[in-house]
């Protein structure tokens, strides 16, 4: 163990091999073992954020600064973080007597109108901080969100070029047009598999010999430089809305957005507790109400950034958290495709809030818990997509297409730039090595 003055070290989930520096882990992405990196000990969030009028960076500086074991200067931490989170993040009460102390946090104001935005840009700037320049090609596979976050987070940034990997046909048109957008650096692959396939190939070429020439990193919720990022809001739903004991819902896939909100509660945010609220991907929920090992295949849903068969993060959920306490801090549940058009129409009927399809599972869980359970105390859901990212399934609940912001609708304008490749992992390595 690590004395807590030095902040943490970074150990893999599968323990073997050192402890590693912040920004060692960052740039590896997966530990040597194939683990996945934590820290060996859990810096206490400082009383300096409850204290005084801040920003959003400025209650980030003070929440991430014990975990980088000042190898980061506070002063080049501040300026990543003013120019990475410089979007609104608004805690919205819903106003109906049936919602009564639920509020929704809207973590999709960033550039690319996804939660995944916060981690993306951060880690951005704190790898282009680390390598000033050197080259290095970080991949990702998504399944909707992420690739353009990443994609948008890194792109021109000297030095770093990035290989995005999706499952072709299996993300939304608009989400589709996000991701090929032309950008300088980034290679975009259409992939013939799932979203399985991708994160197993991008986890084979972190760890393939023949591609040791080749510098790689990877940027999907494994990383640690986009975890300790995804903290931060759940700090700010307490602080802004002076929330204490609330129970926050997370529409969970990959489990790296909750895994922030764990670390977040672990360092002495207080929450009382956590839903993670899947679709039909329910692997997880399973998994918490004793099923020894219920992951699989994925299916597809319209809340499709979560459908995901076996999540990444849950390696490090069960490292974080062993199965007794899992139930003291996470509750499950599963919402599956009617339920959640439901879901988006009931709230938009009573409320006149237009949800995506990830943040009306999100509801949903958090309706059924509440009437289950007769507990009407607070309730954060984090919305985790802009509803107009999804104009397809929201027609469909609601009648009508929701407002199209300005940068989303100037996409149309940008040219686009994709290739195929097969769901293989050598598909993968020839293509690395053919652009190197
Ligand atoms: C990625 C994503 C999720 C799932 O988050 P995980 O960290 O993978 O659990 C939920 N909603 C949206 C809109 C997403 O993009």
């Amino acid at each position: 163990m690590n004395t807590p003055t030095g902040g943490p070290r970074y150990i893999s989930t599968r323990g073997s091999g050192e402890s590693v520096s912040f920004r060692k882990a960052l740039l590896a992405g997966l530990a040597p073992d194939g683990g996945l990196y934590i820290p060996d000990y859990i810096p206490k969030l400082p009383k300096s954020v409850w204290t005084g009028q801040r920003s959003f960076p400025d209650m980030a500086f003070q929440v991430l600064r014990p975990w980088l074991s000042k190898e980061v200067p506070d002063e080049s931490l501040r300026d990543i973080l003013q120019d990475a989170l410089s979007f609104p993040v608004p805690l919205v009460p819903l106003t109906h007597r049936d919602w009564n102390d639920v509020f929704v946090l809207e973590l999709f104001h960033g550039p690319t109108l996804s939660f995944k935005d916060f981690g993306a840009r951060v880690m951005a700037r704190l790898m282009a901080y680390f390598l000033q320049g050197d080259g290095v090609t970080i991949l990702v596979a998504t399944s909707g969100d992420t690739g353009s976050a990443v994609a948008d987070g890194f792109a021109g940034r000297t030095g770093l070029r990035v290989a995005l990997l999706f499952p072709d046909g299996q993300v939304s048109p608009t989400q589709e047009r996000q991701l090929i957008l032309q950008r300088p650096g980034v290679h975009t692959f259409a992939v013939s598999g799932s979203f399985d396939d991708c994160q197993r190939m991008v986890k084979a070429a972190l760890v393939d010999k023949d591609l040791s020439r080749v510098r790689l990193s990877a940027a999907n919720s494994i990383n640690v430089g986009r975890l300790l990022p995804q903290m931060l809001y759940y700090v700010w739903a307490v602080l802004v809305g002076n929330l204490k004991d609330a129970t926050v819902c997370v529409p969970s896939g990959n489990l790296g957005n909750l895994t922030g909100g764990v670390l977040a509660a672990f360092s002495g945010l207080p929450v009382r507790d956590f839903i993670a609220a899947h679709n039909s991907n329910d692997g997880f929920p399973r998994y918490l109400e004793g099923d020894p090992f219920p992951f699989g295949a994925s299916v597809r849903t319209l809340s499709n950034a979560m459908d995901v068969g076996k999540p990444s993060n849950f390696e490090r959920i069960s490292a974080l958290l062993p199965r007794a306490e899992l139930h003291r801090w996470i509750r499950g549940e599963s919402v599956d495709d009617d339920a959640t058009q439901a879901s988006v129409r009931r709230v938009y009927e009573a409320t006149g809030y237009v949800a995506d399809p990830h943040t009306a599972v999100g509801l949903e869980a958090v309706r059924r818990y509440r009437m289950a359970s007769n507990d009407h105390r607070p309730c954060v859901v984090m919305a985790t997509a802009h509803p107009a990212k999804f104009p397809e399934a929201l027609s469909t609940a609601l009648g009508f297409a929701p407002e199209i912001p300005e940068r989303l609708a100037a996409l149309r304008e940008r040219p686009t730039e994709v290739a195929p490749l097969a769901g293989t992992d050598a598909a993968l390595r020839d293509a690395l090595l053919a652009r190197t």
